[in-house]
């Protein structure tokens, strides 16, 4: 495939080699590493404005990427990161330092869950999470919940998070990875969140940056997924294999099904509250497996001689004991949280309107439609406020899940809110999201493939 151009540009205007590149690549031409990164430099700089970028990045998402062009873009994004004026953001670490990411869901609090499990377990993790994109949540938004804690770091504040408790969840900010940071949200604005070669030049680069030595990914697929598809949602779990591969991250990939939401809680802090259960030993159905599954995955990429029965021992102990519940808190406080507001039982919903959905059918729930609650759950928060910040309250609990019996009139979700972003249609929209049957239906499995 012809490839466009590897001479400088550096007598061109930045309008002009971003139009020249949308010209080439609608011509059927691959993109050089030099023009790629001449785009991402110059949106960063913003000599490349929003609507321009915008343009760029329908371009390339509606004609595809070749595995070289994504490579590129990876770099580009891992090359925004700056530490001390030029030098390129690097994290020390004495240990294997593994991490997890996922391409996004709705109720997906794992991060949540597994980081303190696997960093209880004696190995680091180092992680950048990301905001809420389309209609999937945000690990960001979801800890912006807990009081003061801080998810912008600083080079040698993350550092020394990392040394004294093996975990650190931070943010894209603008010295780490600020070019992901950048076209993430523009992504989100411009409905571009599904893009493949996006979703996997955005992952991979935060993996390069934190220097990530294994990393398992968490491909989502179905209709509350970002790529719904199957077949395509492996075709992105094959590329990122393939682009880890060639930054040197040994990598892991679980397959695992997004139809229905994850858990019974869906929204910020009601997600922190349920990841809190989970890591005191609250068994939920499908959450607990995945994460499981997770952490296993990440503490055998750090030993690999770890045979499946001891791993899930190792994440069963700390569970038990304390020690990654504790862990979460410790890094809290470190992280400069409101420790107090995750142990004291605030029962912060006896502060919120309640509005309560009853069933209007007898039956077995046979799913319950994750798109329908992830976009009612973006509504409510972004509309629950009315300072154009998102909503940390508001939220869905599901009463019930796939495969439970439902009474006519009985209740099967509550929804949490402060009145202004709340409209009746929504109760109607959660309600329609179940799928009820005459008859129970055999439980599908959360994991559909490990590769
Ligand atoms: N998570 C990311 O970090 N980036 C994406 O594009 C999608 C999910």
């Amino acid at each position: 495939m012809r490839e466009w151009c590897k001479t400088s540009m550096s007598s061109k205007s930045s309008s002009q080699i971003i139009i020249d590149a949308i010209k080439n690549k609608r011509a059927g031409y691959n993109l050089s590493d030099t023009v790629i990164s001449d785009i991402i430099t110059n949106y960063l700089n913003k000599n490349i404005n929003d609507y321009e970028m915008a343009s760029w990045i329908a371009t390339i998402s509606s004609i595809g990427m070749s595995f070289q062009e994504v490579k590129y873009l990876t770099e580009s994004y891992v090359n925004s990161s700056i530490y001390k004026g030029n030098d390129h953001f690097k994290i020390e670490h004495k240990n294997f330092v593994v991490d997890k990411h996922s391409t996004g869901g709705v109720g997906d609090k794992v991060t949540l869950i597994v980081v303190p499990i696997v960093a209880a377990c004696g190995v680091p993790v180092v992680k950048i999470s990301g905001r809420s994109l389309g209609h999937a949540g945000g690990t960001l938004d979801k800890l912006e919940s807990i009081k003061g804690l801080k998810l912008e770091l600083k080079h040698e504040e993350l550092q020394a998070i990392l040394e004294s408790t093996d975990m650190v969840i931070t943010g894209q900010s603008h010295n780490l990875v600020p070019a992901d940071k950048a076209t993430y949200s523009l992504r989100d604005l411009i409905g571009y969140e599904d893009s493949i070669p996006l979703i996997a030049a955005s992952i991979i680069s935060k993996k390069v940056v934190t220097g990530a030595n294994g990393l398992v990914l968490d491909v989502k697929t179905g209709s509350g997924a970002l790529i719904e598809d199957y077949y395509q949602s492996k075709q992105l779990a094959e590329l990122m294999l393939r682009l880890a591969s060639e930054f040197r991250i040994n990598c892991r990939v679980v397959l695992s099904d997004m139809k229905n939401p994850l858990g019974y809680a869906i929204g910020n802090i009601l997600e922190i509250e349920e990841a809190l259960d989970v890591l005191k030993g609250k068994r939920i159905p499908n959450l607990t497996e995945l994460s499981i599954v997770i952490a296993r995955l990440m503490l055998q990429l750090a030993d690999p001689l770890l045979s499946d029965e001891e791993a899930v021992l190792k994440i069963e102990n700390v569970i038990n004991s304390g020690e990654a519940y504790n862990k979460f808190l410790q890094w809290v406080n470190m992280q400069g949280g409101n420790v107090k507001q995750l142990t004291n039982n605030l029962n912060f919903r006896d502060t919120l309107y309640k509005d309560v959905v009853s069933s209007e059918k007898a039956g077995w729930i046979e799913s319950i439609d994750a798109k329908t609650i992830g976009k009612v759950i973006s509504y409510l928060v972004k509309n629950s406020s009315n300072n154009h910040n998102i909503d940390h309250s508001a939220g869905i609990i599901l009463l019930k899940h796939v495969g439970d019996y439902i009474e006519y009139k009985e209740p099967i979700a509550e929804i949490y809110h402060n009145k202004t972003g709340y409209d009746t249609f929504m109760s109607k929209q959660v309600l329609d999201a179940f799928n009820i049957g005459k008859a129970p239906t055999a439980p599908k499995p959360i994991i559909h493939e490990i590769l």
